[in-house]
């Protein structure tokens, strides 16, 4: 299925340069800037593994793209540049030694401003007086759109004259920003659009760059542009030390700058103010799509010079997407407790609105049909709800041939050759063939009890199908909750017989790991792939929060056990069972490991770490003989504390008396 290298960026490229062209040229996208970005970094890791797959026309090689005819074009005093993309501290880290590996002089004062979604443009002031704008083009040369500019209230025709910066109102000033419509403006242009019965704009970052590149500037003074300034060059380039100093000197000469922007001499510091835009941006008047962090001292901007299409003394900080790309894997399908199938779309794992994803439910067959998702597809995902991960369409383009349609009924028989399904009139669902919620629970409960899983003595599958029948269990934890004058009131029971198997039950509160892993009937994980389970994680919790490359580096689990065991745990359903077994106080034993410092101590971690990511912290909990659990329970011995933490769960370990770590703290203990 999968495909070479040179076959993939050749086609990434390909599919990228069309995206750009839409975007660039026509002012008119295609896909998100989300999923552009997605397969951008593929693109860029797949170059960066193999050098020589770079080609001189590569999207990572360029900025912006043809110019558009009708405008005279004008060559740049100085590249108008693109910037190099970072999506974490970690990389921000990465930025800050790469510089200090080839400047060591380099100043750590960085400089940080809002990054608005607009067109960058740059405007011209021969002594004081407006004279040009030309768009960015290709970086090296752009388009003449001065008399669109024009109409632009807030560009000044005049700069200011202001007491200390005299000498900026004469020889040649340049001043650079973003051109976007305010979110206000687009609001009410649509109103007007709609009153009109005219349709609405998709979004302002591209009217605003379709109505700049207009050929007619009635047109364009109709539509409510706005410039905001973020750099200025003059000829003697060491009349603005730093960029601060340009922020302050654009001020002065009258022009619109973000008054947000601000230095800091450490990266604390510039994280602090990454955290603080995180959710503040959203009421700011214009689009962002992030932040923009540079070396603050220009001299030092300068000298450390430009790699590809991008400055190397700055990054634009981009947060987290609603959307990615990624490739489907498998497509297995999983039997819920009513017998129903469902496909499940199993991926290479990727980070969507700040989490890895690796699975999204596909639903029914009509869905995959309608939305015609093979495997080997690359499909662009995006969260319901901030919550449930869905695929939301396939790009076609980059379909392998060897992509097979997903045919749901030989799926089925392939995947489950030991059951038959049906799909009942008018349902999208497929379902085990005469198989009623409480046949399921019959086999479910029987295997539950059988002697290779917990061995709970007589309770064999008569007593079984009683119990179900009288309606006294509805899973397998229910029979914990059994009393004694239930069983008395079915005609199995006698007094003596109720009470053995009451004992019975009993006796199976605290079973082996390996037996209850196995007597989940979790598929395809038999008796042995539960003791190599049990061996390797010592505690259902950490079964249960392992990833899928955990799972797999298990020996003898494959990626069809590493999928199911995966995908059982993240069951909704399948968590409210374990936390009922927990709340009758029934639970695996732990297998005892060969002793660790943090051995028969629970985690729970929250928030955003700073050091390390929470898959990270999981790993050397466990190395230490801990338990990483996925929720806050009474059981909990530490709750460790990031950023940004809900109030509720501060609640809940107040409420169980769970002792709080800072960062700091938890990093001593480890
Ligand atoms: P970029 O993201 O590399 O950023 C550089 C630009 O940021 C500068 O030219 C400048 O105009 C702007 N900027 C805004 N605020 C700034 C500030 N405060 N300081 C400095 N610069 C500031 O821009 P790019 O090279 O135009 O292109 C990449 C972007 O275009 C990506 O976000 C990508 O998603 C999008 N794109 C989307 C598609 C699509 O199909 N959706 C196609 C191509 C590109």
């Amino acid at each position: 299925m999968s495909k070479s290298s040179a076959e993939r960026s050749a086609e990434l490229r390909d599919l990228l340069s069309e995206y750009s062209y839409a975007y660039h040229v026509n002012d008119d996208p295609v896909v998100s800037d989300a999923v552009y970005d997605s397969l951008f970094g593929e693109l860029k890791q797949l170059e960066a593994e193999h050098p020589e797959l770079v080609t001189p026309d590569s999207p990572t090689q360029r900025v912006g793209n043809a110019l558009k005819d009708g405008f005279k074009k004008v060559e740049h005093s100085t590249r108008m540049l693109s910037l190099n993309d970072v999506f974490d501290r970690g990389e921000v880290e990465a930025w800050v030694q790469r510089m200090d590996k080839l400047l060591p002089s380099t100043k750590h004062e960085f400089f940080a401003d809002i990054k608005m979604d607009g067109l960058a443009c740059a405007l011209m002031y021969q002594d004081g007086l407006f004279v040009q704008a030309v768009t960015r083009g290709d970086s090296f040369i752009g388009e003449d759109v001065t008399n669109n500019v024009r109409t632009i209230k807030n560009v000044p025709l005049r700069l200011r004259k202001t007491k200390g910066f005299e000498r900026f109102l004469q020889g040649r000033t340049e001043i650079r920003g973003e051109i976007v419509m305010l979110k206000k403006d687009f609001a009410a242009l649509n109103e007007r659009q709609e009153k009109e019965g005219k349709p609405a704009f998709a979004n302002p970052r591209n009217l605003a760059a379709g109505t700049i590149r207009q050929l007619d500037p009635q047109l364009v003074a109709a539509r409510p542009l706005t410039f905001i300034a973020y750099d200025l060059y003059r000829d003697d380039a060491g009349e603005i030390p730093t960029h601060m100093h340009a922020y302050e000197t654009i001020s002065a000469l009258g022009i619109r700058r973000n008054s947000e922007a601000s230095i800091f001499d450490n990266l604390d510091g510039v994280m602090k103010f990454v955290d603080e835009w995180d959710e503040k941006r959203h009421d700011l008047p214009f689009n962002t799509d992030g932040l923009v962090i540079k070396v603050n001292n220009r001299a030092q901007y300068a000298e450390l010079g430009v790699v590809g299409k991008q400055p190397r003394g700055a990054v634009a900080y981009k947060y987290a997407a609603e959307q990615a790309t990624t490739v489907v894997k498998d497509i297995v399908l999983s039997i819920g407790r009513t017998g129903a199938a469902t496909p499940v779309a199993v991926f290479d794992p990727v980070v969507v609105a700040g989490t890895t994803v690796q699975h999204a439910s596909l639903h029914n067959a009509d869905e995959i049909k309608r939305k015609d998702i093979r495997v080997g597809d690359t499909v662009v995902i995006f969260k319901a709800g901030d919550i449930i991960p869905q695929v939301q369409s396939v790009l076609k383009e980059l379909r392998p041939k060897s992509a097979k349609t997903f045919l749901m009924e030989s799926e089925l028989q392939r995947q489950y050759p030991e059951l038959e399904f049906e799909r009942p009139e008018g349902e999208a669902v497929y379902r085990v063939k005469g198989a009623t919620g409480s046949l399921l629970l019959k086999q479910a409960l029987a295997h539950f009890a059988s002697k290779g899983a917990l061995d709970i003595d007589t309770l064999g599958e008569k007593n079984v199908a009683a119990l179900v029948d009288a309606g006294l269990v509805k899973d397998i934890a229910d029979i914990y909750q059994l009393t004694k004058d239930q069983l008395l009131a079915l005609e199995r029971f006698a007094d003596i017989s109720a009470q053995k198997l009451i004992d019975a039950i009993a006796d199976k509160k605290q079973p082996p790991l390996s037996r209850f892993v196995y007597g989940l009937g979790i598929r395809h994980v038999g008796a042995q792939t539960a003791i190599d389970l049990a061996n390797k994680f010592r505690k259902l919790d950490n079964i249960g929060v392992a990833k899928l490359d955990e799972l797999k580096a298990v020996e003898g689990v494959g990626d069809i056990v590493a999928d199911s065991v995966y995908l059982w745990f993240d069951e909704e359903d399948n968590q409210a069972l374990l936390a009922k077994f927990r709340g009758f106080g029934v639970w695996p034993q732990d297998v005892k490991s060969v002793g660790g410092k943090l051995s028969g101590q629970n985690f729970v971690v929250t928030g955003t770490l700073e050091t390390m990511g929470r898959d990270v912290a999981a790993e050397k909990i466990r190395a230490l003989g801990g338990t990483f659990q996925s929720s806050l329970g009474k059981d909990t011995t530490y709750l460790v504390v990031g950023k940004n933490v809900g109030a509720s769960k501060l609640a809940k370990a107040e409420k169980y008396g769970t002792k709080q770590l800072t960062e700091d703290e938890f990093l001593e203990m480890l």
